[in-house]
């Protein structure tokens, strides 16, 4: 028989976090059996972090990713666009850091992953208080959720939707805290792509040839810059995306670079650099055409089936809303985010940032403003002025049902 040993497949975990703390109540210790256990009050402090944490990531971003937007206005290989579109998402950070806006109106839907080591006590109902810790968010500030339960009678009265999912796996007996990751899912605000493939996925030496297509296929629709995350290979087509979703929240940064014969999940770095070197060539940017499709790539490589390799891809987007948690015997924590962003935003200069832009009058006749918009190239920058209606999502759905039945779209 050969020698047992054990090795988890993503051993990772971020050692240089900054974190804030929320309350050093609700938690003590207790000693018993020779161990020294944590005792959590579940219903205070599992709701304190979600709730927390849900409030600051709607208007509050990490410094490496503000770093990075700041990155792009320094770039001289950047577009006039990707800098357009890095300057106002640093002047919506600015604006979000005064409590009132988030970053983003998509608020979308909190997701709560978590662990809790086998020394620690809650008594239960950690769900229930995470999930409601994220409802006191959202009942109390500006923030929008998108859920829907799925009933399909819905008369009769409101049906009160839940925000929140809470996953927590138990693990890691030698643990005397619980962590947790929070980040709400926005409308596309995550995507992630399974494939599952019965082919070799794609090797360094040519490292457009898996995710091209499908890393294109994301164009705008979940507002780059991205951090992209790609996994190739896992288990499981389920745990490809739950790693590529760990690891476009950067929460596997600390994997090794390189495997073992036991299969350790691995960061390929060398095809993080190819592939994010792909993303600057395909043209799309941070936005209508540049070199910032993406902030930065994480490739993780797992072990696999031999007869097929899932393959899965996520994004963050522009929002970027993540945030770690965790509850020790010192209390409950969160990551500390960027409350002062401006600090970040130079000095605009109107001319370098300025470029070409096409001013649309949208009280002329629509014929008009279609006609001024076919002679520009997509990719040009627009100033619109006048009255404008926006929907989005199935909205577009149900105009155009009208419009197929030939009912033309409401005027009120
Ligand atoms: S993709 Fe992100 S930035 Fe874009 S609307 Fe959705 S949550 Fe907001």
């Amino acid at each position: 028989m050969p020698t047992f040993e054990f090795q988890p497949i993503l051993d990772a975990h971020p050692h240089d976090t900054p974190y804030r703390l929320i309350t050093a109540d609700h938690v003590s210790t207790v000693e018993a059996a020779g161990r020294s256990f944590v005792t959590v009050e579940a219903a205070e402090a599992s709701r304190a972090s979600p709730r927390e944490a849900m409030r600051d990531i709607a208007h509050f971003l990490r410094p490496g990713h503000l770093a990075q937007l700041k990155k792009i206005l320094d770039d001289p290989e950047a577009s006039g666009n990707d800098r357009f579109v890095a300057l106002d998402l640093l002047k919506n950070a600015g604006i979000a850091a005064g409590g009132i806006l988030p970053m983003c109106q998509d608020t979308g839907t909190a997701i709560v992953m978590g662990k809790k080591g086998q020394f620690v006590i809650t008594g239960g109902g950690d769900e229930e208080a995470i999930a409601r810790g994220v409802y006191e968010t959202y009942a109390t500030s500006n923030l929008r959720y998108s859920q829907l339960a799925a009933l399909v009678d819905v008369q009769g009265g409101q049906h009160r939707r839940q925000p929140a999912g809470a996953d927590r796996a138990l693990r890691d007996q030698r643990a005397t805290s619980t962590s947790s990751c929070s980040w709400p899912r926005a409308g596309l605000g995550q995507q992630e792509l399974p494939l599952s493939r019965d082919q070799e996925p794609a090797q360094p030496a040519e490292p457009d040839g898996l995710p091209r297509a499908k890393v294109r296929s994301l164009g705008t629709a979940a507002c780059p810059p991205y951090h992209l995350a790609v996994v190739i290979g896992g288990t499981s087509a389920e745990y490809a995306l739950k790693t590529a979703k760990l690891a476009s929240a950067r929460y596997l940064d600390e994997l090794p670079g390189e495997g073992n014969k036991l299969g350790r999940g691995f960061r390929d770095r060398s095809l993080e650099a190819d592939v994010l070197a792909m993303t600057q060539r395909i043209g799309v940017g941070a936005q209508f055409g540049g070199k910032y499709f993406c902030h930065d790539v994480r490739v993780i490589r797992l072990p696999r089936h031999g007869a097929s390799c899932p393959v899965g891809i996520a994004v963050s987007c522009s929002a970027d809303r993540q945030c770690l948690g965790k509850i020790t015997r010192g209390g409950v924590w969160i990551e500390q985010l960027e409350r002062d962003p401006a600090r970040y935003l130079p000095e605009p200069d109107p001319q370098e940032l300025g470029g070409a832009v096409v001013k649309i009058d949208l009280t002329r006749p629509m014929a008009e403003v279609r006609a001024e918009l076919s002679r520009h190239p997509i990719k040009t920058r627009l100033s619109l002025t006048g009255p404008l209606i926006v929907a989005r999502d199935i909205a577009h759905a149900k105009l155009k049902e009208r419009l197929d039945r030939g009912e033309g779209l409401p005027s009120t």
